[in-house]
């Protein structure tokens, strides 16, 4: 999961502080040391590091922590602050306004290009835009036929002249073509090496001199950590970079790329992917990933996913059920596929403030085989069984695994899960309540 390794390090330095009622010099040093070697242990940047920790002690240690009610969380509220900063401060846009507007594609083979190209053009189709994609990247096997599968499934477009033509004269005609058709953005994928090599740069700055984009983003793998800082820092001085994308998020459990890039090249992360699949892309917002990191959560970004996702209806008349005790397994087999439509679960449980006490919905992985043994279970369960679960005892248990085909392990896993799912419910319905009150989601 994104973050978890610096997750976990930051928060336990943290608690040390948390609740306490006067905090020192000295308490505030010891914990900005745990903070320093997390962030270190991330492979963030040891520049920035320095930076970082030297910035948040100087404002930890002044009067105003110091002197505060509740210190403890002050530090915690800066160093949040500064976790803010340090990304960006603010989400950084994209900037679309010629018609149509050109985004550039680059970044190395296997950073994830083609498969955000896909992402992003989907992205921008949600937001009611009409997206034209152009194959470019005519070094990679087969990155063309991937680029126009993945544009099938979308329902966008997809221009390509093989992989024989010069790449310059496929963006230019591409866009040409996009222009003709009335299209108001344009994603050109280009061709990656390896690594960075001067054919690769002298190509790219041919295509961008001819096509005039109004965005180059570079795609990155978050994964690789300060290389993908390096290759951002390349990138950039050569190409003026408008923006980053930082693939493979979702497996990055250290973070050290998404701390560091717009530190060490000033160039803005723009989105975030979060998975294979092509609705897994989010904009970046700094104070959003800052709070996830801390633990708090982010649950503006759970709420658009589930007003985005979900069916509307049924959710509210599962919430309903939940608030009056009625969510039975039936429910419960309804939820998954509402969740699965809005991502992998290990996401969106970084999304909920302390969830991560949840052991058994941590491990629980919602794919189609293990729905499938849910499925075959909750069938085999009798009706009093799907309502009061609490009566399935170990020799039900024992049937129920026999009746699915699937094993007691099996089945208490289920039995858990739905515990737990209940909880994350309740807590879930609670917080879209509070935010409704304040006015800030609908
Ligand atoms: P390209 O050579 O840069 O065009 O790379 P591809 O788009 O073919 O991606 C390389 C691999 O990374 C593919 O297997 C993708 O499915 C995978 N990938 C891309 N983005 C993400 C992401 O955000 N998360 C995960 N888990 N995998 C990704």
């Amino acid at each position: 999961m994104a973050f978890e390794g610096l997750s976990e390090r930051l928060q336990s330095a943290l608690k040390k502080l948390r609740g306490k009622g006067k905090v020192n010099e000295a308490d505030v040093k010891a914990v900005m040391r745990e903070v320093r070697l997390a962030l270190l242990e991330a492979d963030v940047n040891f520049k920035v590091v320095k930076e970082f920790v030297s910035r948040v002690s100087e404002r930890a240690v002044g009067q105003e922590v110091l002197t505060s009610l509740t210190p403890g969380q002050q530090v915690i509220k800066v160093v949040n602050e500064e976790l803010t900063q340090l990304m960006g401060g603010t989400q950084a846009k994209l900037s679309l306004d010629s018609k149509p507007s050109v985004i550039m594609m680059v970044g190395l083979q296997g950073a994830g290009k083609t498969t955000t190209s896909g992402k992003l053009a989907h992205h921008l189709q949600k937001q009611h835009k009409r997206p034209f994609l152009v194959a470019g990247d005519v070094y990679r096997p087969a990155a063309i036929r991937q680029l126009e599968v993945l544009g099938e499934s979308i329902e966008i477009p997809v221009f390509s002249l093989g992989d024989k033509e010069d790449p310059v004269k496929i963006a230019e005609q591409g866009v040409a073509q996009a222009k003709e058709e009335g299209h108001d953005v344009v994603i050109v994928d280009t061709a990656g090496r390896l690594h960075v090599d001067e054919t690769m740069m002298d190509e790219l700055k041919a295509i961008r001199e001819r096509v005039q984009p109004d965005e180059v983003l570079l795609v990155v793998d978050a994964m690789t950590g300060q290389d993908a800082v390096n290759v951002a820092e390349n990138f950039n001085r050569e190409m003026n970079l408008t923006g980053v994308v930082l693939t493979k998020l979702d497996g990055d459990t250290r973070g050290g790329a998404a701390l560091s890039v717009k530190s060490v090249t000033n160039c803005p992360v723009k989105f975030a992917g979060m998975g294979e699949k092509v609705d897994a892309l989010e904009p970046f917002h700094p104070e959003r990933m800052a709070s996830r990191i801390l633990g708090m959560g982010d649950v503006l970004t759970l709420i658009e996913k589930a007003q985005a996702n979900v069916d509307q209806e049924k959710a509210r008349e599962l919430e309903r059920k939940m608030r009056t005790q009625e969510f039975t397994f039936d429910d419960f087999l309804t939820q998954l596929e509402q969740v699965k439509n809005m991502g992998s679960l290990d996401e969106l449980l970084g999304m909920m403030p302390g969830t991560g006490q949840m052991k058994g919905l941590k491990n629980m992985q919602v794919d189609e085989k293990q729905l499938g043994k849910v499925e075959a279970i909750v069938r085999s369960m009798t009706r009093e069984e799907k309502q009061s679960p609490d009566i399935i005892n170990a020799s039900r248990r024992k049937r129920l695994a026999a009746g699915s085909g699937t094993t007691v392990q099996d089945v208490n896993r289920l039995i858990k899960q739905f515990m737990d799912m209940k909880k994350m419910m309740k807590q879930f319905s609670s917080m879209t309540k509070g935010k409704k009150k304040k006015g800030m989601g609908r």
